[in-house]
């Protein structure tokens, strides 16, 4: 067929051929290409922010309807099928994409939280939702109510009538702290508080929230779920409509929603997660034990260790594996912390995680300087920890780095 002749009539093509033969005109209206007798094997890219209707009345109803594609801060088929993949991997019934972590966090507690309300959360969070807590603390009346995410009776003692979540993560930042999931859920659930959990670091393959008792997942897509450290994005799966409908309307007005070019790079990511996930949880518990042995290393922290004060909970939180973050303090303290992540050659100094590329930072000097040493103290983490964040490289090779990295730090 070429493009002189009629297009055939289909629902996606009912209109007839543009009235117009002038360059100018042309040149805005390219031809539609339909694909008949076979399929895209990977994953459309509609890049396109708003879409046109064949009738006033079809477009009136797109305002009305949630599977409705007009204009894509409301939804976008690239972005929805990101988010349908996410929603199958972590077992929800809906999520809803955005541009970064922060803003699938921030849509979730502003969409569910007003002033006076109470939040249970887990101490040692994500920095960025730390700032967000504190923020609604002391701008918008929200209380918040800090607990070690190991102990059922400490969230029943912080309960409150007003009490409108409990936010966890699954694996804590830099500390690996796994939260006792679905013993915290359970106390909530008979309080009928929702559950969100940050499973940033579990990723779905490791660990699906929602079957122990969340409500909400949230993922900063950013690291594990991309994965190649080219995109930003985040998402909030949810396991009941209710739910996803709040979030859903107030992200809309929020406005950080995914740009469909991040949600296909997203999803390109997402084909390979299993593969990098084994990888990165094979390497890191190699390198967590040999690191335990180094006369250099004074503690090391990482879920699938005999020593992980939270090693009965990782057993049944995460049986696939303890994830890719492994952290370590060096017996030289600060200095050594900074000498060390300055010597790395094949890693790379970088905050972030998760990506294919292995990454070490030193939290007190950076992510966490904020805290002075009792501060820091209190959340897990030495003037000499190390964070690293394992890749997908020859174990070997990265075991040869790390060695002379420590030798040069000690
Ligand atoms: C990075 C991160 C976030 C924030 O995600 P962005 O994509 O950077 O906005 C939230 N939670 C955890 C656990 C993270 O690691």
């Amino acid at each position: 067929m070429t493009h002189a002749e009629p297009a055939p009539s289909s629902p996606a093509s009912p209109r007839p051929e543009i009235l117009a033969v002038r360059p100018e005109t042309l040149a805005v209206h390219p031809p539609h290409v339909e694909i008949t007798g076979s399929r895209p094997l990977g994953v459309p890219l509609h890049q396109g922010h708003v879409f046109a209707f064949d009738s006033a009345d079809a477009l009136a109803e797109g305002f009305t309807s949630p599977d409705a594609f007009l204009y894509s801060r409301l939804g976008n088929p690239t972005v929805r099928t990101l988010e349908d993949a996410v929603a199958r991997l972590e077992g929800g019934t809906a999520a809803r994409s955005f541009a970064s972590g922060m803003g699938a966090i921030n849509a979730v507690l502003l969409g569910l939280l007003s002033s006076g309300d109470h939040v249970i959360a887990q101490t040692c969070l994500y920095g960025g939702t730390y700032a967000v807590l504190t923020d609604l603390a002391a701008r918008w009346g929200v209380h918040v109510t800090y607990v070690s995410g190991t102990d059922p009776e400490e969230v029943r003692a912080a309960l409150r009538p007003e009490t409108r979540l409990l936010y966890l993560e699954t694996i804590a930042n830099p500390t690996t702290r796994v939260a006792d999931v679905p013993a915290l859920a359970a106390v909530a659930a008979e309080a009928g508080v929702p559950v969100v959990v940050d499973n940033t670091f579990a990723s779905p393959l490791l660990c699906r929230p929602l079957d122990h008792g969340a409500d909400i997942v949230v993922h900063s897509a950013t690291k594990y779920l991309a994965g190649h450290a080219d995109v930003l994005g985040g998402i909030a799966v949810f396991k009941d409509a209710e739910l996803y409908d709040g979030v859903r309307h107030h992200a809309v007005e929020q406005g950080a929603s995914t740009d469909p070019f991040a949600a296909w790079l997203t999803l390109r990511g997402i084909q390979t997660l299993s593969l990098r996930m084994e990888r990165q949880c094979a390497s890191a518990a190699e390198l967590a034990a040999r690191l335990e042995t180094h006369p250099a290393v004074e503690a090391v922290r990482h879920p699938a260790l005999a020593s992980h004060p939270d090693r009965a909970i990782a057993a049944r939180l995460l049986p696939a594996g303890g994830g890719g973050v492994v952290s370590i303090d060096l017996a030289g303290g600060r200095e050594a912390g900074r000498a060390f992540v300055e010597a790395v050659r094949l890693a790379s100094l970088s905050v972030s995680l998760g990506d294919v590329k292995t990454l070490v930072m030193h939290p007190a000097s950076t992510s966490h300087h904020q805290l002075d040493a009792a501060a820091l103290a209190a959340a897990g983490i030495g003037a000499g920890t190390v964070r690293l964040s394992v890749g997908i490289e020859h174990v070997e090779d990265l075991w040869a780095d790390l060695e002379q990295a420590l030798t040069k730090a000690g």
